[in-house]
């Protein structure tokens, strides 16, 4: 076996254990004559899969029996369209921070679905092509009394910038999260929103399903002449089995829940702001490298940086991935360098990476 670090931005690097207990499973899972992948979900085993990793999911994000945990297909982006399918209705208007790629794509969709209906989604603030790259602060949030919802990103995945303080919304108005790339890999209040939700590929699991926390409140008023796979009411209603859900992605999702309680997500949170911080203490201890997001705002998942020249990031990347470092480039749209530490990201692979960096330095800089 040969594996490599890591670092993708999603699909991301898995918990080897969750790996090695799913390849213990494939065959023949626990003795029931198949795998997962091949049961009923309506049979005997699978529902118990099912609602174990909601259990976890709430048990771990402190949520109560007030909010639905709904598996949804489409990733996040499907949310992106969903939302305001549901709760963007003729008139009203939504609130939408725009502070990178994500969250811009958030009101984008937002946008069309206004158009079609006779509403609004409010931009209220825009730093999304701000450099350094940042997320707003609370005094920039210019939120609209009466807003359907108010929508935020709390971590831009492709930027490297992230809110370490969750903005308060107005009173009655509810708080909308897409916690993609961060979700579960720090301390949070969950409650503070009315729904959250995160593509499964970057710290929960494998890709094509978004997990959802949604107030039992809000899906209750989610437009009812949608077509039903598109509200939340359908998947809430049927406990997201109206049709058939992915259920190898929640099972391994499961598995990942699963392994953050073993661990403790104290211990993990603890670990997380360990990995980010040996990797920005070396962008910080010299002009050779060029940390991209501002300080305050930076990411704990995602860490970006650049280099003098575009070709000494190439080199950076070919020498990287040599030493067995793969997907250190940043996104397309941006270039640099990017190095994802998701939960599920080892501390060696971090010890690593910051070892080879004082090195290349030393040849480079
Ligand atoms: C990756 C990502 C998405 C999109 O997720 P898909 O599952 O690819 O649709 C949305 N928001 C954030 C913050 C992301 O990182």
């Amino acid at each position: 076996m040969n594996r490599v670090f890591n670092f993708s931005a999603g699909p991301a690097t898995l918990p080897l254990e969750v790996l090695e207990a799913a390849q213990a499973d494939m065959i023949d899972y626990k003795g029931a004559g198949m795998s997962v992948m091949e049961m009923s979900h309506r049979g005997k085993d699978y529902p118990v899969i099912h609602d174990r990793a909601i259990a976890d999911f709430k048990e771990l994000t402190g949520i109560g029996d007030d909010y639905d945990v709904l598996f949804i297909q489409g990733g996040g982006s499907m949310q992106f369209a969903m939302i305001p399918m549901n709760f963007l209705g003729a008139g009203m208007s939504a609130d939408y921070t725009n502070q990178g790629t994500w969250s811009g794509k958030a009101l984008k969709e937002a946008r069309k679905v206004a158009a079609l209906r006779g509403a609004t989604a409010n931009e209220v603030a825009n730093c999304a092509k701000d450099i350094p790259t940042r997320m707003p602060t609370q005094d920039e949030l210019k939120w609209n009394e009466g807003a359907a919802y108010a929508h935020i990103c709390t971590n831009e995945t492709i930027s490297g910038a992230q809110f370490k303080t969750i903005p308060a919304a107005l009173p009655g108005v509810p708080l909308i999260g897409d916690m993609s790339s961060d979700i579960l890999s720090c301390e949070r209040d969950y409650t503070k929103f009315d729904m959250f939700y995160a593509g499964a590929q970057k710290n929960l699991g494998p890709a094509g399903m978004a997990v959802v926390a949604i107030k039992k409140e809000l899906v209750a008023k989610g437009n009812e002449q949608i077509p039903v796979m598109l509200q939340y009411r359908t998947h809430a209603d049927n406990n997201s089995m109206f049709n058939t859900p992915p259920t190898y992605s929640i099972y391994i999702f499961g598995l990942v829940m699963q392994w953050i309680k073993k661990m403790g997500k104290e211990n993990l949170f603890k670990l997380n702001i360990e990995k980010a911080k040996k990797i920005y203490d070396v962008i910080d201890s010299s002009e050779f490298w060029r940390g991209t997001a501002k300080k305050e705002f930076r990411s704990d998942m995602n860490i970006t940086f650049r280099l003098a020249t575009e070709e000494l990031e190439k080199k950076f990347l070919d020498e990287a991935k040599a030493l067995g470092m793969s997907s250190l480039k940043g996104h397309r749209s941006v270039g640099g360098i990017r190095a994802t530490v998701y939960n599920a990201f080892p501390m060696e692979g971090v010890d690593a990476l910051v070892k080879f960096m004082k090195e290349f330095e030393a040849r480079n800089g």
